[in-house]
């Protein structure tokens, strides 16, 4: 398909196409738009993609995208550390940030259990999170007063995540919360309004 486009264009809209929620139509006219670009701007775009993973790795203790060992939630004294938002991936925790009605900690768990796509709980951040719970206790911080809100999306793959976790934590006898339905069913967190998603922050519930 389009053959008769210089390989080089043909180049850029097959890798924009590659992106998730890019189609075919979107990548040419990304393309199409950089073709009409001063070459400033191309030169700034390439630079920012190629550094992005530069010097980036996660979050030790909750996996969220850090410039050094930690994340600056994590390094934040001013977040409440007995407040777990259990969350899918990195921009859950940017669209909870923006709503700024959360003041707890993240924990990140890189996707959600999906049997049929061959996910399980070794493939995520869930045992970490096993070990983080414990670390509290350990700490000496009560266990009732620990709450571990879990915000997977409200998809199927998501509801079996939080039903997991929720038998996992059980033993440890903290408080475990489930943000509101305000969401869409099969929504998506990241694509939520920040009223919506403060709502749905708000009006979670003990999940049992
Ligand atoms: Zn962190």
């Amino acid at each position: 398909m389009n053959s008769f486009l210089p390989e080089s264009i043909q180049k850029v809209i097959d890798e924009f196409s590659r992106l998730p929620g890019i189609g075919p139509k979107s990548a040419q006219r990304l393309a199409m738009y950089l073709l009409q670009s001063p070459e400033m701007r191309i030169g700034s775009l390439a630079n920012a993609v190629s550094n992005v993973k530069k010097g980036l790795s996660f979050c030790v203790d909750c996996f969220n995208i850090a410039a050094s060992e930690k994340c600056r939630i994590c390094e934040d004294t001013m977040r409440a550390r007995n407040q777990i938002c259990v969350v899918e991936d990195i921009l859950d925790v940017v669209a909870l940030e923006k709503t700024r009605q959360y003041k707890g900690l993240y924990h990140v768990l890189h996707g959600v259990l999906s049997p049929v796509d061959g996910i399980g709980p070794e493939q995520l951040k869930i045992e970490d999170l096993k070990t983080r719970t414990a670390g509290l206790l350990a700490s000496g911080m009560v266990a009732g007063e620990i709450e571990i809100i879990i915000a997977t999306n409200p998809s199927l793959e998501g509801e079996t995540t939080a039903m997991y976790l929720t038998k996992l934590l059980k033993p440890f006898a903290v408080k475990v919360t489930r943000i509101a339905r305000g969401l869409p069913a099969g929504g998506d967190l990241d694509y939520a309004d920040e009223v919506t998603l403060t709502r749905a922050l708000q009006g979670r519930m003990d999940y049992i």
